[in-house]
């Protein structure tokens, strides 16, 4: 392979013990313009080794062993002023890799430091509970001990923000890490293991290896080192991550793909539901796991509904990410781009009408990326693959229901349960309805929103365990009990006599 040698190209070994080691072979082009932006080392089984064996004796350290929850929120308190400070490094870099525009990825970077600030909040407060009155002399203490090293590995769509919304939780909890970011999106990772190390966390408790999936990713898995692996990515990887994690019976909490339904009943403000399923739908390019790509609309109001949603996504500007107007960037790479488009022309075939996009943008300057349209199919059959499978692009797939009940069967009809979405100013059927809904998030008259305080993660074929919030905390930790009789226990063995 011929590498670029120009100056501004970043170049970056992984991160172990405070150093970069590894040479760099993995080029990133901007999936945009096709730009060389950097080159990232590329992981071996020894290179994994050396960094979960770097995390394992970080982690065993008196120092860190012995670091109170005070200390580790003030150390969390200082990341987040570090991450304020460097925000826009960050941003700026994973607006050109990942290709989205700038404002958008400076917005994702924000709430990952959100994050940090919410551990440094848990990892101050943090407590266990005790059981004085188990017997007369029998006191319990119930604690969450760290649960020790632990590998995050991460999608391409929100890098930084996805390695925060791990991160600052396993810290708080007091664990080790080693982060596997995507092979297309590294540099993002490379940086906040330095801005930890820069903020005071011992060199080595935060290390990163770079490469691909079947061969880092999967190296990191199998290790034995590895106490607890936090997937994020496709639903197929996850299941390939469990399956790997099963060997040594490695924890997993596997965060995957989904199918997000916006349900729009017809007593609600039309206004609103267009505008926030257009959001949801090509925010971030549709690259996103709760990306709102089914629209289940009652049939009263399907027309006017669709109407809106066409004109607002008319209006959406598809441009380069540094291009201050752009509403949404360039997909991830082009093989990605045609495996949309290939999704568009298979609903078509299947029946779907295309009613606004559906083809790659010809505007000038967008030639050689990655770019395709925000895209609305109507007239989509429930069972066909645009209804069932998660494209991961900018396209909505719009259904008519007739009654409350084909509502809920129609959203709950994926494999997903990650989040759903419903739309009504009925208080009685936002509760009823709401409840109907597999998902591990049920928004109402809203959706793509959260926050730090609320655990995020899905059911069924969006995987298990938590992001985020206390339960997001906890999954880095493990329940044990501390039991102390004060007086001798009788032993049913004893046989009465002279002792
Ligand atoms: P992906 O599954 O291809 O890759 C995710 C990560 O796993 C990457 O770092 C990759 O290198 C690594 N990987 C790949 N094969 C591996 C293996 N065999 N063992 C270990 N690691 C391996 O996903 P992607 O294309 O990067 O991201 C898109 C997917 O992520 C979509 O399905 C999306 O819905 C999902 N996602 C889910 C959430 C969530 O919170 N539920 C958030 C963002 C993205």
């Amino acid at each position: 392979m011929t590498i670029d040698t120009s100056t501004d190209v970043r170049r970056h070994g992984h991160r172990i013990g405070g150093a970069e080691i590894g040479e760099a072979t993995i080029e990133r082009r901007s999936p945009a313009s096709g730009e060389l932006l950097a080159v990232y080392a590329d992981a071996t089984s020894h290179d994994v080794d050396l960094a979960v064996r770097t995390s394992r004796a970080a982690f065993d350290s008196v120092a860190w062993q012995d670091t109170a929850h005070g200390q580790r929120a003030d150390l969390l308190d200082e990341l987040v002023r570090r991450l304020e400070r460097e925000a826009d490094h960050l941003a700026a870099i994973d607006s050109a890799e990942v290709g989205k525009p700038l404002a958008f990825a400076a917005g994702d970077v924000g709430l990952g430091i959100a994050h940090a600030r919410q551990a440094a909040a848990i990892a101050r407060t943090a407590a266990g509970e005790s059981f004085p009155g188990i017997a007369a002399r029998y006191t319990a203490i119930a604690e969450r001990r760290a649960v020790g090293v632990v590998g995050l590995i991460v999608p391409w769509n929100f890098p930084g923000l996805i390695t925060l919304q791990k991160l600052p939780y396993a810290l708080a909890a007091g664990c080790a890490v080693v982060i596997k970011p995507s092979e297309f999106t590294s540099g993002s990772a490379l940086e906040i293991a330095r801005i930890v190390e820069e903020s005071g966390f011992p060199a080595g408790l935060v290390n990163v290896v770079t490469g691909y999936g079947h061969t880092a990713g999967h190296e990191l898995v199998a290790h034995p080192g590895v106490n607890y692996v936090s997937f994020t990515g496709s639903t197929r990887t996850g299941r390939a991550v469990a399956s790997t994690a099963a060997a040594n019976l490695t924890r997993v909490g596997l965060e995957l793909g989904g199918k997000t339904a916006n349900v729009v009943f017809a007593d609600a403000d039309l206004a609103e539901a267009a505008e926030s399923t257009v959001f949801g739908a090509f925010a971030n390019q549709g690259e996103s796991c709760v990306a709102t790509s089914r629209l289940i609309v009652d049939a009263s109001v399907a027309d006017e509904l669709v109407s809106r949603v066409v004109a607002l996504t008319r209006d959406i500007v598809v441009g380069l990410p540094d291009d201050p107007a752009a509403d949404i960037g360039s997909l991830i790479h082009h093989a990605h781009r045609d495996s949309v488009a290939a999704a568009v022309e298979a609903a078509k075939a299947a029946g779907g009408v295309v009613e606004v996009g559906g083809a790659v943008p010809t505007a000038a300057g967008l030639q050689d990326g990655a770019f395709y349209l925000p895209t609305v199919v109507s007239h989509v059959d429930p069972d066909s693959a645009l209804f069932q499978q998660e494209v991961f692009g900018p396209v909505l797939a719009v259904t008519t229901f007739d009654d409350e009940e084909d509502a809920v069967r129609l959203a709950n009809a994926t494999s997903y349960g990650l989040a759903q979405s419903l739309w009504t100013t009925d208080l009685n059927r936002a509760l009823t309805v709401g409840r109907k809904l597999e998902a591990g998030t049920v928004w109402v008259n809203t959706c793509s929103d959260g926050s730090p305080a609320l655990a995020f993660g899905g059911v069924k074929s969006s995987g298990y365990g938590r992001d985020g919030g206390v339960e997001g905390y906890l999954e880095f930790t493990e329940y044990r009990t501390l039991q102390v009789r004060g007086e001798r226990r009788p032993s049913p063995f004893t046989k009465p006599g002279p002792s």
